[in-house]
């Protein structure tokens, strides 16, 4: 059974449920111990011995084989059929109820835990916390309980009723059966050992082929197909090997409990034998000895399995204990309040950042204001820290208080959700859902709806590639569906983020791989449509900011400059160098193109 913060209170929520199932458990055990009995009693009754039941003595003959025999063997068997039916239901359904409750909890968590814990964890980990280890516990949860009951229900019955016949008997026969147990042990930690080899090959071999197929563009582009199958290969011939020793192992070991169950039951026949023989016992009861003793292997057996899953539970459970004992470093101050509405000022303040676990710090002194519904524009070299500025005033990171401000509220003092109601944006990675175009672009509505999805795709210039697509806009997006360019992909995105009409609109590089003239007719369309909002937008190509209101030039994690494009281009020379040099590589393109 497992026990911990997280697992315990679960025996008391589903407590009622668990003892109906221990209740079942127990007539289950006791039913099943009266086989043996009624197996004996034939056989006393076949050697013309008085049959003795319960106590009570019995003549052999039909009415005793049909009412003492064969109608209480078929409610026993019925009765043990229900039992056993009504106790895996308890036990097994519980355990389910349990993982379900624990996978909520857990992916409640996880929604809620900052960016900088999933820069440090890797997908790949978290997913199998959500499969492997949920797995485990419930297994644990279910079969410990069930094996723990059993145990101890089915063992100690089954002694009792064993000593009944011989004490002497039960004493050579459990004596050995404590090597068992002792020897289960040792090999089940050994065999522990080669199941967690096992997985973890297994793990191995699924996160290779995982990247793989994701990369098949890059390895095929670089011809890399031999390379790549032949570390395909040694992890695949490792994984045959971990297999190969773990089978190996737990077939020695099935084998090894038959060779010494059947060699006990060879001394039970021996000295039971001659016990019969001097008149200790009847035949009779040996067989029902023997029928005991087929009883209690599963307990002794169940007590090592028990161990063993318990250790593998505990492990399990402490991984998702972590994940559920993970702080949340961005919420809430204590005084937070919610913002009631937005107009669209922004406002950085000598702000200073260093991203959390990096000593380097990439924004410095960053004083700028972009006034309620401006176009503004920033640009600057690659690595400069654009994202980054986005990233804040999004609040995904800490910010220092009294650094930066959203309509003169330090962003310390509303509330996160609140505050991220009123940004709509289009971030650059583009990360689209393996859902339907219409439910891509309509994610920020509660109640989607036709006009406003296709009035947004025009707006982002992507409806009439949409239109060309298998199935419009019911068309599916990304692996069970079509792979949209990534010019396409950047404005599908734009247009979830118009859906959301937000009073602060950022995008950021989100027009990068659209040819300028539907770049023009995006931006153009943005600012009619956005007129008294704010808009930013972050761009490489000086075409895409040059008309904004105003351009915010980053260099180095500092504000360079800011004004207008003719401004800039008048006073900031990194500006005017990128803006020449980008003239100079179009002139270049054009000439090469004619
Ligand atoms: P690009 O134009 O290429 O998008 P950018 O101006 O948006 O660049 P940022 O993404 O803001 O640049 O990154 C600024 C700096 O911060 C870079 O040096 C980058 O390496 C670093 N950085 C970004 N994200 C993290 C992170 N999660 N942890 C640590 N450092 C980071
Ligand atoms: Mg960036």
């Amino acid at each position: 059974m497992l026990f911990g913060k997280y697992i315990s209170k679960y025996y008391l929520k589903y407590g009622w449920i668990l003892l109906f199932g221990i209740a079942a458990l127990i007539v289950v055990d006791i039913l099943q111990l009266e086989i043996p009995n009624m197996i004996g009693a034939v056989v006393n009754g076949m050697n013309a011995k008085p049959v003795v039941m319960h106590g009570k003595t019995f003549d052999f003959g039909l009415d005793f084989l049909l009412y003492n025999i064969c109608l209480p063997f078929i409610v026993i068997v019925l009765v043990m059929f229900a039992g056993r039916f009504l106790w895996r239901i308890c036990f097994i359904g519980t355990a389910f109820k349990v993982e379900r409750d624990l996978r909520g909890k857990m992916f409640d968590k996880a929604k809620d835990l900052p960016q900088e814990f999933y820069s440090v964890n890797k997908v790949g980990s978290l997913m199998s916390l959500f499969t492997n280890d949920l797995e485990t516990i419930q297994d644990c949860f279910g079969w410990g309980v069930m094996m723990l009951f059993d145990t101890l229900f089915l063992g100690t019955l089954a002694i009792i009723r064993m000593a009944q016949v011989s004490s002497v008997l039960t004493l050579f026969s459990l004596l050995p059966m404590l090597f068992l147990l002792a020897a289960a042990l040792v090999l089940g930690s050994f065999m522990e050992k080669k199941w967690d080899q096992r997985q973890a090959v297994f793990s191995e071999i699924s996160d290779f082929a995982q990247e793989s197929f994701s990369g098949i563009a890059v390895i095929k582009s670089f011809v890399k197909e031999g390379k790549e199958l032949l570390r395909f290969k040694k992890l695949n011939d490792k994984n045959e090997k971990a297999n190969v020793d773990f089978t190996r192992l737990s077939t020695l070991f099935e084998l090894f409990i038959a060779l010494f169950i059947e060699s006990v039951i060879c001394i039970i026949l021996g000295l039971g034998g001659y016990f019969v023989h001097e008149g200790a016992f009847s035949v009779g009861d040996l067989i029902a000895f023997v029928g005991y003793f087929d009883a209690i292997i599963w307990p002794i057996l169940a007590i090592s399995e028990l161990i063993g899953m318990t250790s593998r539970g505990r492990a399990s459970l402490k991984r998702v204990s972590a994940l559920l004992d993970e702080k949340n470093t961005v919420c809430d101050s204590d005084t937070a309040v919610p913002l009631e509405s937005v107009k669209g000022n922004i406002e950085f303040r000598h702000l200073n950042f260093t991203y959390p676990g990096s000593e380097r710090q990439v924004l410095s002194d960053v004083s700028f204001t972009i006034n309620a519904g401006e176009n503004v524009g920033i640009t600057g070299r690659t690595g400069s820290g654009k994202s980054t500025l986005v990233d804040l005033i999004l609040r995904i990171y800490n910010v220092e208080r009294g650094s930066l401000f959203i309509d003169g509220h330090d962003v310390n003092d509303v509330t996160i959700k609140s505050l991220r109601s009123f940004c709509a944006c289009a971030l650059q990675d583009n990360f689209l859902f393996g859902d339907t175009v219409k439910n891509n672009i309509a994610f920020a509505l509660d109640e989607p709806d036709d006009e406003t999805v296709i009035k947004r795709a025009k707006q982002a210039g992507v409806h009439d590639d949409i239109m060309g697509f298998k199935d419009g806009y019911d068309t599916i997006l990304g692996e069970r569906g079509i792979t949209v360019s990534g010019g396409q992909k950047q404005r599908i995105a734009i247009a979830r983020a118009l859906c959301k009409d937000a009073p602060i609109l950022i995008l950021d590089d989100s027009v990068s791989a659209v040819d300028t003239a539907t770049e023009r007719g995006i931006i153009d369309s943005l600012k009619t449509e956005r007129k008294g909002k704010t808009t930013i937008l972050i761009a490489h190509r000086i075409s895409s900011v040059e008309n904004m209101d105003k351009i915010i030039y980053v260099s180095d994690g500092k504000i360079a400059d800011v004004g207008t494009h003719a401004e800039l281009y008048a006073r900031c020379e990194e500006y005017k160098n990128s803006v020449d040099l980008q003239k100079l590589e179009a002139e270049k393109e054009e000439i090469e193109n004619a």
